[in-house]
């Protein structure tokens, strides 16, 4: 039924714990990712979703299976905690995937681990689906992110401050290993483990590493470059993790953890949703320096591998983290320089979308809405049009003026674009007309609680193509009116 065929269970034993799901008594499908599911190339009917519910519920367990609790630790906001791990995720195994990468399957809500401390070991419905919305609108804008393979209603409730419907998400990863995996082993001086776990890594996400001469710096490197590459993509779209914990920082490069996460709607620099962020820590601009923070963490946790010389393998690492800063500034510059429809480099570029971002913060614009309206004026032809399309952009400031005076200096930058050049179909790739809203996903669940899955399923619908026009969806690229205004999430576990 599952192709399993795992390896994280073949680690020593002080890498995880065995541990099984624990049934649910009314096990109901909400959402099953069929095309994800053939990706992964399992075998399972779509129309049975009696059995898809027991199956994602952790209720059946498809045979290969060896369900585990990792083991990890993790600085969550600044402070080591030496034991993490899995506290209600249970990993059942691995599959490799149509295009031959190992992807873990993983239950998230599945009941208590060994790790689970003074937790539940369960998930609320909300927070499955706020998940659920967020990765596959990942996979639709091209961000690497873990994906959802399916949504079940538990059956039972969850106490958070109140009862709530609990439900079971299903991820897939291309691991599941983070910077705190590392850090769980380093804080135990288990340098067997480390070496371990880092040869691991490399086999499994970065195999042409083992023909460098240092692999393990290369490694710190390669994961300090996918991290800043994706931060990068996080903040072009105008995405606030909100709980950027080393525990929650992938090796592989892939987005994880969508707890109190959130998009930005007017733009603002130092913006924090999260609830429990209250000294701004994740701020949206904070976050390549969270990023960098993180790696030095992992590089902490390599050093022994990196030289037998401490003050040498310090340097080695130094030489990584400094690196991080100028590769996001490049990834961050080539990222705007295509919402801005640039296919080639200038040195004003910075400054023209830095200018941009300062009006856009002066006149309080959507982040979304402005992009995407700059697209439009780049694609309309001369004439009404074009007048109807300038309008709509700087009417998304408030004033408009500083708005108004930037477009001559954008229109100028374009006519040194090569003749050819096609401004409007690059920035219609890259500037989405679609993201998940804060209010959208607020409106899904308060809907779903009331037995209404309907919104979900459209919301998906609409989020499947980002970068699309299509006229039965604009609703959704609307930004909130001031009373649909999301101003805090929260972790809601
Ligand atoms: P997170 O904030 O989701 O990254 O989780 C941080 C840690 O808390 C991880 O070790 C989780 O496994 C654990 N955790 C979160 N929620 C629960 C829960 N309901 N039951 C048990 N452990 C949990
Ligand atoms: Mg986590
Ligand atoms: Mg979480």
């Amino acid at each position: 039924m599952f192709p399993f065929d795992n390896s994280y269970a073949r680690l020593p034993e002080r890498f995880h714990a065995s541990v099984y799901p624990e049934a649910v008594s009314g096990p109901v499908l909400i959402k099953f990712n069929e095309a994800l599911a053939k990706n992964l190339s399992l075998d399972l009917d779509p129309k049975d979703t009696n059995r898809l519910a027991a199956i994602f519920a952790g209720n059946v367990l498809p045979p290969g299976a060896e369900p585990l609790a990792m083991a990890y630790a993790g600085h969550q906001f600044g402070n080591f905690v030496p034991q993490l791990g899995d506290g209600r995720a249970i990993l059942l195994g691995e599959v490799v995937d149509v295009a031959g990468v190992r992807r873990d399957i993983q239950l998230k809500g599945a009941g208590p681990t060994p790790f689970s401390r003074r937790g539940d070991g369960r998930a609320a419905l909300g927070p499955v689906l706020r998940e659920y919305i967020i990765s596959e609108a990942f996979a639709a804008l091209g961000i690497p992110a873990t994906r959802a393979l399916a949504a079940v209603l538990s059956g039972e409730p969850v106490y958070r401050e109140q009862p709530v419907p609990g439900a079971v998400f299903t991820r897939v990863a291309a691991s599941h290993v983070r910077v705190g995996t590392f850090q769980y082993f380093a804080a135990r001086e288990d340098q067997e483990a480390i070496r371990i776990l880092a040869d691991y890594v490399i086999d499994r996400h970065y195999p042409d590493l083992k023909q460098e001469p240092e692999p393990y710096l290369a490694l710190l490197q390669r994961v300090s470059d996918r991290q800043a590459a994706l931060i990068a993509r996080w903040l072009s779209i105008g995405f606030i993790h909100g709980v950027m914990n080393t525990d929650n920082m992938t090796i592989s490069g892939e987005s994880i953890d969508f707890g109190p996460c959130a998009f930005l709607d007017e733009y603002d620099p130092m913006k924090v949703f999260s609830s429990i962020d209250r000294q701004g820590r994740y701020a949206y601009r904070n976050q390549p320096g969270i990023g960098q923070w993180n790696i030095a963490r992992l590089a902490e946790c390599l050093l022994p591998l990196l030289d037998a010389d401490e003050e040498k393998a310090v340097g080695k690492a130094n030489t990584v983290l400094k690196s991080f800063g100028e590769t996001f500034q490049t990834h961050w510059i080539a990222a705007f320089r295509r919402k801005l429809g640039l296919a080639t480099d200038e040195t004003g570029d910075a400054e023209l979308v830095q200018d941009l971002l300062t009006a856009m913060h002066e006149g309080r614009a959507d982040f979304t809405l402005t992009f995407r309206r700059l697209t439009d004026l780049a694609g309309a032809e001369e004439g009404p049009k074009a007048v109807a399309a300038e309008a709509a952009f700087t009417e998304g400031f408030m004033p408009w003026e500083k708005a108004e005076q930037w477009l001559p200096r954008w229109r100028a930058r374009l006519t040194r674009e090569p003749e050819r050049h096609d401004a409007a179909s690059l920035m219609r790739s890259v500037n989405p007309a679609i993201i998940p809203r804060n209010h959208r996903i607020e409106q899904v669940i308060r809907a779903a609680m009331e037995g209404d899955l309907k919104p979900f399923e459209r919301l998906l619908e609409a989020l499947a193509e980002p970068y699309a026009d299509r006229a039965e969806f604009d609703e959704y690229r609307e930004a909130p009116l001031d009373e649909q205004k999301v101003r805090l999430t929260f972790c809601g576990t």
